[in-house]
């Protein structure tokens, strides 16, 4: 049993927990810390976002702490994100693996491209949010959804996130608290109206599926979904052949007119050139990949769907449900 394990901030990182309790523990290095709370030393920041064995963490903490293993999950990892587009049974073994010991690297449970998720180089923070919290709890911390694929927004402030100086790649997994000399102001570029509109819709959206439990029905439903939606918008001719005859360069016009290319160079960079065969292959061989490229269904689906209700065609529950909150 540890004699003391910190009360999680609301919407902290896991990370960030982890870093307050090693600092107030006096354990000489930050690998002792890990090992001791999880059994194991990741030695990149990165893999904190998922972490796994937590039950070993859960089973040792005090018994006046009120810390469970799904609030764990769910308010202080990346889970909610990667359960989006995850079948029932998929998301059941991705907290399977969260709960105890790895039987296979986590990127292939949650099925993200291990790559493309590490384009955010930095643990990201919102100037606002470090000052708040050091007015409230006398310390700033990392949040859990400053870090998320695809937020680029903190949307209580309304401001634009930024790279700290605490990178997520590393040869040697450090305590790295949030703090006034970690998290530096540096000059934003100016971006236009539509583009933060559309950023910050983005990052509604996404926090609100990371919120809703919504009981997805596998990537060929996906698949069929968004050719339903692609006839009614005439990208897809009605009569239809053995062959889908996708309009692709009208989609991409079309989806251009709302998502500009300044919106695409912050979400995705390096696709605008390629965009047309890239949004054909997320729209129609999204069942045929080893992974799920969950930020551009967010704003496929939401291009195509007023409401991500009617796409889903289901009412959100909200997760607070599940933890009986
Ligand atoms: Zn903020």
């Amino acid at each position: 049993m540890l004699s003391f394990f910190p009360n999680p901030y609301p919407d902290e990182l896991f990370y960030s927990l982890v870093t307050r309790y090693h600092i107030r523990s006096g354990n000489k290095s930050f690998k002792q810390t890990l090992i001791e709370l999880l059994e194991y030393y990741p030695n990149q920041l990165y893999s904190l976002a998922l972490p796994n064995n937590l039950n070993h963490l859960i089973k040792r903490v005090p018994s006046t702490s009120t810390l469970n293993f799904e609030r764990l999950i769910w308010e202080h990892t990346l889970y909610p994100f990667y359960r989006i587009l995850l079948t029932s049974s998929e998301a059941w073994s991705l907290s399977k693996c969260m709960r105890g010991k790895l039987s296979e690297p986590i990127y292939k449970i949650a099925k993200f491209y291990q790559h493309s998720e590490l384009k955010q180089t930095s643990l990201k923070f919102c100037p606002d949010c470090v000052r708040q919290d050091i007015n409230n709890f006398g310390e700033a911390y990392w949040h859990r959804m400053h870090q998320v694929p695809g937020i680029f927004i903190c949307l209580p402030h309304n401001c634009f996130l930024i790279e700290s100086r605490i990178p997520l790649i590393t040869n040697n997994l450090q305590h790295e608290p949030a703090n006034l000399e970690n998290c530096v102001l540096s000059s934003l570029k100016v971006y236009a109206p539509e583009t933060i509109q559309c950023l910050k819709k983005l990052a509604t959206n996404i926090e609100l599926l990371m919120q809703c439990d919504i009981s997805f029905q596998g990537l060929p439903w996906l698949r069929n979904q968004y050719q339903n939606y692609l006839v009614q918008g005439g990208f897809i001719p009605k009569k239809r052949g053995d062959r889908v005859r996708f309009d692709a360069k009208s989609f991409l016009h079309e989806i251009l007119r709302y998502y500009k290319q300044e919106f695409w160079d912050i979400v995705k960079p390096g696709t605008y050139g390629k965009l047309e065969e890239y949004l054909a292959y997320c729209l129609l061989g999204c069942d045929v990949t080893a992974t799920i490229e969950r930020v551009i269904h967010v704003i496929l689906i939401s291009f195509l769907s007023d409401s991500l209700q009617d796409f889903f065609g289901t009412k959100f529950a909200q997760t607070k449900t599940i933890l009986g909150i």
